[in-house]
């Protein structure tokens, strides 16, 4: 028995005890998933450093158990890992593996239809690196990290409920999401905080286009001289890492899509490997993005070789395949 499905039995169970067996046990995940959020809220508020890594854990674990929350209005059997040994007095007893994080989003887009949006990528998959990287690794969290990943946590939980799992499930769900639009509202502020105490060398940086940060997941990514660096939560990488983070949170791809279309391509200017398509970004000016160099253009394939080629190229060519075709005329 792994601990999400104790947290399953456990929510079937204290159903069970408080309400007659007709009525559906379907929101008793998602009370269970919204009462993790909170917690996490009280850990992260704490602010010593044992809890802030303690938080992202139970906030991992409470997205976690949304998204399971919405598997389940479907049909509980998707909560079995195996689908195949789904037994509804093993469901009942939590006694059975569940479901993985990476099976949950595979079957709620494919299965129920659930579509996430540039929004929701970011915050699933960096609490998905984070959990992991908290289980098997040492991790430093820094408390600007952690706010600000709660507070964008806490903003998909509120959306994720009222488009997925109240029009999904009979149950009532507004008293547990009224204390996180409480709680939310305490860490927006520290945020908006941070972004005013920052907003003058935010205003400094002006050479490149600002991302969003892989580590805290506000707009404040800013690349210069082959590193990156974040003003909200002080995340320091090479270019060409950051720009990998970059494309794994807001373009989860297969290993051969990736191959086939790679999110992260070579610059133009700097021949890195860390430009990337950022353009979608509310505000941004420019499609892409170096985030070793900085360099930012609305950069397009070379018709001839695909790679991107820089802003004023001729003929819709990159400057080799062009050197390589007059040279072909001589
Ligand atoms: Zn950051
Ligand atoms: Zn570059
Ligand atoms: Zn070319």
């Amino acid at each position: 028995m792994d601990a999400t499905s104790v947290d399953i039995a456990y929510a079937v169970g204290k159903f069970r005890n408080a309400v007659p067996m007709t009525k559906s046990i379907k929101c008793t995940v998602a009370e269970n998933a919204l009462d993790y959020l909170l917690l996490a809220g009280e850990q992260a508020q704490d602010g010593s450093e044992r809890l802030l890594k303690h938080a992202l854990a139970t906030l991992a674990d409470g997205i976690e158990l949304l998204l399971k929350a919405r598997l389940e209005a479907h049909d509980w059997s998707l909560l079995f890992k195996d689908v195949d040994k789904a037994e509804r007095a093993k469901f009942e007893s939590g006694d059975f593996q569940s479901v993985t994080f990476d099976q949950s989003l595979k079957r709620l887009k494919n299965i129920c239809g659930v579509d996430f949006d540039h929004s929701g990528f970011p915050i699933l998959e960096s609490l998905r690196q984070l959990r992991n990287r908290i289980r098997h690794f040492a991790v430093e969290v820094k408390s600007a990290q952690a706010q600000s990943i709660i507070a964008n946590a806490y903003s998909f939980a509120i959306d994720f409920v009222a488009t997925e799992i109240t029009p999904n499930t009979t149950d009532d769900l507004e008293y547990e999401v009224n204390d996180l639009r409480k709680t939310l509202s305490t860490f927006k502020e520290f945020v908006a905080q941070r972004m005013k105490d920052i907003e003058a060398k935010l205003k400094s940086q002006t050479y490149s286009q600002h991302v969003q940060c892989p580590a805290c997941l506000q707009d404040t990514l800013y690349a210069e001289g082959e590193k990156v660096t974040c003003a909200f939560c002080n995340f320091e990488a090479d270019g060409e890492s950051a720009a990998y983070a970059w494309a794994d949170q807001n373009y989860p791809q297969s290993l051969k899509d990736s191959l086939i279309e790679p999110v992260v391509e070579e610059c133009p200017e700097c021949a890195s490997m860390a430009c990337v398509p950022a353009g979608h970004m509310k505000g941004a000016s420019y499609t892409h993005v170096c985030l070793s160099c900085g360099e930012t253009g609305d950069f397009q394939h070379c018709l001839r070789c695909n790679s991107l080629c820089p802003t004023d190229n001729v003929g819709d060519m990159c400057d080799s395949c062009r050197e390589h075709i007059i040279s072909g005329w001589d």
